[in-house]
């Protein structure tokens, strides 16, 4: 979650929404790093998990993530909670809640949905303020500024 918060802090640096993942391996081995990018790449895919798990199935030289987690620093949106899931990842670990368009839990829970045949494990609001923080300092800047 560390490296997942100093990359959100990148990003904000960026202008960019300060959202940062990171992909860990069976190991624990970090094999994909993202943040938010979607102003620089002009990409509506461009989040932070997304990137993240593009950069981690570069890695593994294919786009199954069994095994692997996905650690981000805000709660995924239904796009990046159905990429998690089309990824096969084992797990989904996130910090801050987000209430006004978070997946996994506050207004959908896409992964856990026991329709699906896979579902990966979640573990919630891990160092949910410190991960919480540069996003509320981000956007009380671009109030005032
Ligand atoms: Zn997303």
């Amino acid at each position: 979650m560390l490296r997942a918060l100093e990359a959100a802090r990148e990003a904000a640096e960026d202008g960019e929404i300060p959202v940062g993942a990171v992909v860990l391996d069976a190991s624990g081995e970090i094999i994909g790093t993202g943040r938010n990018e979607r102003e620089r790449t002009a990409d509506p895919t461009g989040h932070a998990e997304i990137v993240a798990m593009r950069r981690a199935a570069a890695a593994l030289g294919g786009w199954r993530l069994s095994g692997c987690t996905l650690v981000v620093t805000l709660e995924p949106c239904t796009m990046c909670a159905g990429a998690s899931v089309q990824a096969r990842l084992d797990r989904v670990v996130y910090g801050a809640v987000d209430p006004k368009a978070g997946a996994v839990g506050s207004l959908w829970d896409v992964v856990r949905d026991r329709r699906l045949n896979h579902r990966p494990e979640v573990i919630a609001e891990v160092m949910a303020e410190e991960c919480a923080a540069p996003l509320i300092e981000f956007f009380a800047r671009r109030r005032v500024g």
